[in-house]
């Protein structure tokens, strides 16, 4: 078997990734890369790192038998990798750790961030406050309407939360003001992305940052389960949580991969925010990759009940994995990740974040197709509590 060793030097992992920014930016995405090729095996950054994730996010997260609902299904074992329980309640923490432990020895005092739904401005307006650094989160005027909790969250967190009256006001927009500020500022900036796109060497970054969870998966299924999964399923937004647990797995051919987007009122509406199943091949967020762009290559509004899957564009080496056929991608409309939900809350007593019902619904779908000794192992990339009031309102309840 071919190792894997992707992207190559220029971030390429096949046509996709790489780096498409300005000429600005070239220098510091390239002190960036070095600064990461030189830390990532330091001993006292690796040290460093393990510690925080031990004693600031409360790893290793566990994994969990839902016996009840395997049982109920009546066909494969389903397990969940518990990152509901890390301290700010999903993943994006990992991450949001590794590169701020970066950016204080690149010896920048200055974090800025883009978010959409809020959940990764929280995630890194956290780990600012812990090291004591400046924090700016740029966020479209329209989603700080609809977030405002997250909002003021990131405010108590000491962040300064910057609204943006462009375009459409959502997070493509903060996007593009991120970059602006990155351009202007970055001399003592660092910016801290929250999945696993934007140019070389971000998405395999993040993608090292967030493997944590696929690294302690493996160790947990060998010690609980004697043997590794069947199935390996995670929802897709940008992808970190999904290559988090899909990049330690990659070399083994016996575990299948599957990705779950977000096929919102349905891929035939219009209205869904699946890159890798509906979108094309273009240019987004300084990668290439598969966008929801229309024939003139304009990036068009996506829709998704789970506001964290709602993003035009897709980590590159997805769009890589998905063409080599290494994993599949499906699709999970708004109405089947609800009622995944609603189950996962009755028959296990755990409320799941709605991205990760996504995924969630993908297993109670393939479960019942598959014997009883095969195993499904399901990133349950967040807690649900976040997402009460998106629930209420579409069961017809005021809260
Ligand atoms: C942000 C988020 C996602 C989607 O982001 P990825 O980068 O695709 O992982 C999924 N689940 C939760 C709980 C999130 O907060």
């Amino acid at each position: 078997m071919k190792p894997y060793n992707l992207p190559d030097d220029s971030g390429h992992f096949g046509q996709y990734g790489g780096s498409f920014v300005a000429e600005t930016l070239v220098h510091a995405l390239d002190e960036l890369k070095q600064a990461y090729s030189k830390y990532r095996s330091a001993p006292d950054f690796q040290r460093e790192f393990a510690y925080e994730l031990a004693h600031f996010v409360g790893r290793p997260s566990p994994i969990y038998h839902a016996r009840r609902w395997s049982e109920k299904l009546g066909g494969a074992q389903i397990w969940f990798k518990r990152e509901d329980l890390n301290h700010t309640g999903a993943h994006k923490i990992n991450n949001c750790i590794g590169q701020i432990l970066l950016a204080r020895r690149m010896g920048k005092p200055r974090i800025i961030a883009e978010t959409g739904a809020g959940q990764h401005g929280v995630a890194t307006a956290t780990v600012a406050a812990r090291y004591g650094l400046e924090c700016v989160v740029y966020m479209g005027s329209e989603d700080v309407r609809r977030q405002a909790q997250n909002v003021y969250r990131m405010k108590l967190l000491g962040a300064q939360v910057v609204s943006v009256d462009s375009g459409s006001c959502t997070l493509k927009d903060a996007l593009n003001e991120a970059m602006r500020d990155w351009v202007t500022n970055v001399e003592n900036t660092f910016y801290i992305i929250g999945t696993v796109a934007g140019p070389h060497p971000y998405p395999a970054m993040v993608r090292d940052f967030q493997s944590v969870i696929g690294t302690e998966s493996i160790e947990q299924m060998q010690e609980h389960v004697g043997r590794q999964p069947d199935y390996v399923l995670a929802s897709v937004g940008g992808g970190s949580n999904a290559m988090g647990i899909f990049y330690p797995y990659i070399s083994d051919n016996s575990v299948k991969l599957v990705g779950v987007e977000a096929a919102g009122d349905g891929i035939e509406t219009g209205r869904h925010a699946a890159s890798l199943n509906a979108g094309q091949v273009g240019v987004l967020h300084g990668n290439r990759t598969y966008v929801i762009q229309d024939e003139n290559g304009q990036v068009m509004e996506t829709h998704s009940i789970s506001a964290g899957l709602d993003y035009p564009g897709v980590g590159p080496e997805h769009a890589w994995l998905k063409d080599s056929g290494r994993a599949q991608y499906v699709t999970v409309t708004d109405d089947e990740a609800l009622q995944a939900f609603h189950d996962c809350c009755r028959t296990e007593g755990i409320m799941p974040a709605l991205e990760s019902s996504h995924a969630i619904a993908h297993a109670v779908r393939l479960a019942p197709t598959l014997s009883k000794d095969q195993v499904i192992l399901v990133s349950l990339s967040g807690r649900g509590d976040k997402d009460m009031h998106t629930v209420a309102q579409y069961s017809g309840i005021t809260l």
